[in-house]
């Protein structure tokens, strides 16, 4: 479904914070456990950080609580915590488990790696953990609507070997073709969208969402929708949820590509063609690439979305074609507006 892309650093900063609170509750409550059975080790904790807390006053020149050398300080620190690691030893407790158990121990969640000081005059700023890296791309792939079993729609596996031995070299140009696309797509420099038209089982949707998975690795905003979830949105619009109908119709414009897949037969209302076409303008007129997918021949096409629509896609558009019986690699090029 079409969902807002806005707000996905926002919920992800939230979610972050929460799993973090999440498993630090967890360690509070091992810790309290454990604390329970072995008392002595609640009281080194806290005189431990009393220590510590003496040390910096030591520093700043304060008054302190204990009354000890920093030297002194130092070597009851370090007998505490040999005092800790033979109670935890005895009891056969694991010292982790009063450690927070973090899903990235390099991050310890936050998703960001502390600034690097290398050097008097370099400070490396903050960078992303992978793990947070990884976490966009799969946010991207949620917004994009690629369902999981699509991710795995990949060039890498692009199978030539179903098609018939006649067709093969074809379709090796086709991928090739779609390679090129989406590392165009992935660089921003793509303009023209992209008709696929051909028989049903040509791998006009594999072909796409390969494009679409290689521009979300590269972190590019992508939609992906088929036409019925189209009619959904525009009937949002119908049943007065305005304001969802108005982020939904923004993604379309907005996003870095939109793959519009399987663009069916049955004939639309006034209303549908409209928004349909306003899309298809607003991303030609941008120069935004957008992939649409169709078994309908021209006539057909003509037939169900009025010749302006049909005129744009097939005069507008590259179109591929994946023909069946009779192959053809037809490839044209053509600008907006000609
Ligand atoms: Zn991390």
């Amino acid at each position: 479904m079409i969902t807002s892309i806005r707000s996905l650093a926002t919920e992800r900063a939230r979610r972050r914070e929460a799993r973090i609170r999440q498993l630090e509750q967890e360690r509070d409550s091992r810790e309290s456990a454990i604390f329970q059975r072995i008392p002595r080790l609640a009281e080194i904790k806290a005189l431990q950080s009393e220590v510590g807390l003496d040390l910096a006053r030591l520093m700043l020149r304060v008054p302190t609580r204990f009354n000890k050398s920093f030297e002194e300080l130092q070597a009851w620190s370090l007998e505490l915590s040999a005092e800790r690691r033979a109670l935890l030893e005895r009891h056969r407790i694991n010292p982790d488990e009063l450690d927070v158990r973090w899903d990235c121990p390099i991050c310890k969640n936050t998703g960001w790696l502390q600034p690097e000081v290398a050097g008097p005059d370099t400070v490396h700023p903050a960078k992303k953990c992978q793990c947070l890296i990884q976490e966009e791309i799969d946010d991207l792939y949620r917004a994009a609507g690629i369902a999981g079993h699509m991710r795995e729609q990949t060039f890498g596996r692009f199978d030539l070997t179903v098609y018939p031995s006649e067709d093969r070299d074809y379709m090796a140009k086709v991928v090739e073709y779609g390679k090129g696309y989406a590392s165009r797509v992935a660089k921003g420099t793509q303009e023209e969208s992209l008709l696929l038209t051909g028989d049903v089982g040509r791998g006009k949707t594999f072909l796409s969402t390969a494009i679409g998975n290689v521009a979300v690795e590269a972190h590019r905003t992508v939609v992906y929708f088929t036409f019925s979830e189209f009619l959904d949105l525009l009937r949002l619009h119908k049943f007065e949820d305005e304001e969802k109908y108005r982020e939904g119709l923004q993604r379309l414009l907005d996003a870095d590509l939109i793959i519009l897949d399987d663009l069916g037969a049955e004939k639309v209302t006034e209303f549908v063609a409209q928004e349909l076409f306003n899309i298809i303008n607003h991303r030609m007129n941008r120069s935004m690439p957008m992939i649409v997918s169709t078994n309908l021949t021209p006539q057909e096409l003509a037939d169900a979305y009025g010749p302006r629509i049909a005129s744009r896609l097939l005069n507008g558009f590259e179109v591929l074609l994946l023909r069946g019986d009779d192959i053809r690699w037809i490839l044209r090029r053509r600008r907006a507006h000609q």
